[in-house]
């Protein structure tokens, strides 16, 4: 079925007067927050965070769209969009147990770029960018600089897909995959759809949420323009993040047939608070996303800080289901290498 698409009104970024002009998506990832001092300075925090951000930023650097520092509360040190981005002193703590490669990604790659661990479906790391930088990402010690990009550098990995009949989803993941050109991905699209044993296409992306005007036409038209049916999986942790902007994004998502759902991460001082997890629910399905998995977090070095216990989470959930449909309750879940699925904790 051919879906039309929406037209392409711009979708107007934050409502802080210098965000208000729209700017097309690649503007807004090159005049991204690179600076810790100007961060800081615009959220009108101490000189002692600067300090701390530079100190933990050498190895990770410091990466934040302004459409989504323009939705963080000035003043507030504790703002749960703020911690995700701030690098921290307790970065640089590394407790037992914190690993460069939590989930065994180097064990499951069938060929550079492309893992496998799961029966049907398989993951191509497309690239190393995104259009942010996650302080808790399970990817900050990543190879990126090994990952091939650019349908030339993904021919291995298509014949690997083209070979083995049992993969009937392909997974575009990274990094993010929407930092990429929408030619290249309607490239990699089309080479996709003309293996006939593969079914679906999903997109992991965190773009919708921190540049919403990502999601355009030329994007949707190569995103729905193949037999492969569409899923994106977008990456909101708090309910703030789904502003107007990010609504709009996701219903020409709606609007395209594309199914979407949400993942989000459980992290401490963010969101591991019923009433915050509800209302994310709540907006989430209220604009026809499906939560769809809370991630325990991935044991990486430099993210202890942001861990919840387990049993904590039990609970959040348990909370959870007395309050929600069932539908709006995610899949409470942590990545065991090794294991033939992400497994259930709650
Ligand atoms: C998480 C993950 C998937 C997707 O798992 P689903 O349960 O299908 O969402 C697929 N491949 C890899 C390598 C993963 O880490
Ligand atoms: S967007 Fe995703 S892959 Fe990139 S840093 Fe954030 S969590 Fe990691």
């Amino acid at each position: 079925m051919r879906i039309v698409t929406p037209s392409g009104d711009p979708v107007r970024t934050a409502s802080a007067d210098e965000f208000s002009e729209p700017v097309r998506w690649q503007s807004a990832m090159k005049r991204a927050l690179r600076d810790p001092a100007e961060l800081c300075r615009r959220l009108q925090l101490p000189d002692s965070c600067v300090d701390a951000a530079i100190a933990a930023a050498a190895d990770f650097p410091l990466f934040v769209p302004r459409e989504f520092a323009a939705k963080m509360t000035p003043g507030d040190p504790h703002d749960p969009l703020l911690l995700q981005v701030l690098p921290v002193l307790r970065e640089l703590e590394s407790p037992q147990g914190f690993t460069a490669d939590p989930v065994g990604d180097s064990d499951a790659t069938l060929t550079p770029g492309l893992l496998q661990k799961y029966a049907g479906r398989a993951l191509l790391v497309t690239t190393g960018a995104c259009a942010v930088h996650c302080r808790y990402c399970f990817r900050r010690h990543f190879p990126y600089t090994e990952v091939p990009s650019g349908v030339a550098a993904w021919q291995e990995a298509i014949d690997a897909l083209a070979g083995d009949e049992s993969i009937h989803e392909v997974l575009l993941s990274g990094g993010d995959p929407l930092t990429l050109a929408d030619a290249t991905l309607a490239e990699l699209a089309q080479q996709l759809a003309a293996i006939p044993h593969l079914r679906r296409i999903r997109v992991h992306s965190r773009l919708p949420i921190m540049i919403p005007q990502r999601i355009n036409d030329q994007l949707l038209a190569w995103l729905t323009g193949t037999r492969l049916t569409p899923i994106v999986v977008i990456h909101a942790n708090h309910p703030r993040e789904l502003d107007r902007p990010v609504l709009e994004s996701i219903d020409r998502l709606n609007q395209a047939g594309v199914m979407v759902l949400n993942q989000a991460v459980l992290l401490a001082g963010i969101n591991d608070d019923v009433e915050v997890l509800a209302e994310l629910s709540e907006r989430l399905v209220d604009q026809r996303v499906a939560p769809y998995y809370l991630h325990q977090l991935d044991r990486v070095k430099g993210a202890a800080h942001f861990e919840v216990s387990r049993e904590r989470g039990a609970e959040l959930i348990r909370q959870l289901r007395t309050r929600l449909p069932g539908y709006a309750v995610p899949r409470y879940v942590e990545e065991i290498a090794g294991e033939p699925n992400k497994t259930i904790i709650a």
